[in-house]
């Protein structure tokens, strides 16, 4: 890094395109820029970082900043480029920068202190608007930066909450998002309903027509769920071939229904295989009511037992687990 003095007659036909001087008489500022310093910088090398207090603005005059998180560039989140400036939001509130600002190529700054700054803005009032245009690009380019990211997120979330073979929701997002619900339905004294559904004699699917046509029918299964359920049902992957649906505001003989009809859709419900073959696909389905003031493990063990004897009877059917006797059998 090095610094040297201003020679005015090179530097003031570089200023032209700088977005601070932009219809600026930059002969009334000579005393300034003669204050001012050129600043070289090399590539990679650091200018500004958050763990150090800034004091100068900074004009560049030749080369290529970025700003980024991190001082190693993954990924800048804005490129500075001649006629650029930055900086000026650290000197302005005395605060550290907020990212680091990291030289793309060889490059030369010319560097105006706070207190020249000042000057400058008190002479040349053009040069103020000038300062807040600055301000607001930089503003919008923040926001632009943050709602990528805000959308990245988002993505990153529903991805790993989301089981990418069925579309429905995953075992992770059942964790966070279930007890959730029971804790809802308890302040607000809404019942609810609990189903556990598993297909029925899955593995003789995979076994006759192959793992593959075995995932069909999982996908199949999930638009089936995610057609016949209301918006307000929670239904998710519980593992393998079982899914679990919280049906809130429903008790046992309204949650009854809405399982029944699911059953009976599945079971309608004709997936065409490619080589011609029609696959039927039955579910046996386990519920249990939920009572105020129980765990949700607990109405999924009500469930799990009343899914053990609708396979014991038959299977191709919906077992409800009696109120309230049958929660610790
Ligand atoms: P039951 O009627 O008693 O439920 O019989 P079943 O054959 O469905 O039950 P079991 O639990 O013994 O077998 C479940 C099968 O589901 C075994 C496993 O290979 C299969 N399975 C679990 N997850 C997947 C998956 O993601 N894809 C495929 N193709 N098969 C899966
Ligand atoms: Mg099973
Ligand atoms: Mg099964």
């Amino acid at each position: 890094m090095a610094d040297t003095d201003v020679s005015l007659e090179s530097l003031l036909p570089r200023l032209g395109t700088a977005r601070l001087f932009q219809g600026v008489d930059l002969t009334k500022l000579e005393p300034e820029l003669q204050e001012s310093r050129l600043h070289a910088i090399d590539s990679g090398q650091v200018l500004l970082d958050p763990k150090h207090l800034n004091t100068n603005i900074y004009i560049v005059l030749d080369g290529e900043l970025m700003v980024c998180l991190e001082p190693k560039v993954i990924n800048p989140l804005v490129r500075l480029g001649v006629g650029d400036c930055v900086g000026e939001l650290s000197i302005i509130d005395t605060s550290p920068p907020s990212a680091y600002v990291v030289a793309a190529v060889p490059t030369q700054l010319l560097a105006i202190s706070k207190a020249v700054l000042w000057r400058m803005l008190a002479s040349q009032q053009s040069m103020a608007l000038n300062l807040l245009h600055v301000l607001t690009r930089r503003i919008r380019e923040n926001n632009v930066v943050l709602l990528g990211s805000m959308e990245l997120q988002r993505e990153y979330r529903n991805k790993a909450e989301t089981d990418a073979l069925t579309g429905l929701h995953n075992r992770v997002w059942f964790e966070e998002v279930f007890p959730k619900q029971l804790e809802l339905c308890e302040r607000t004294g809404q019942h609810a309903s609990l189903l556990m559904l598993d297909i029925d004699h899955f593995k003789m699917v995979n076994d006759q027509y192959g793992h593959q046509i075995g995932d069909e029918a999982l996908r199949h299964l999930g638009q089936l769920l995610r057609c016949n359920l209301r918006a307000t049902d929670l239904c998710a992957r519980y593992g393998g071939e079982e899914m679990i649906v919280l049906m809130p505001g429903a008790d046992l003989p309204h949650a009854m229904v809405t399982a029944e009809r699911l059953r009976q859709s599945i079971a309608a419900a004709v997936l065409r295989l490619t080589d011609g073959h029609d696959l039927f696909l039955n579910v046996s389905g386990g519920l249990a009511q939920w009572i105020p003031g129980t765990r949700l493990s607990d109405l999924i063990r009500s469930a799990d037992h009343a899914l053990y004897r609708a396979k014991a009877q038959g299977r191709n059917q919906i077992v409800s687990n009696p109120l309230p006797t049958d929660i610790s059998s």
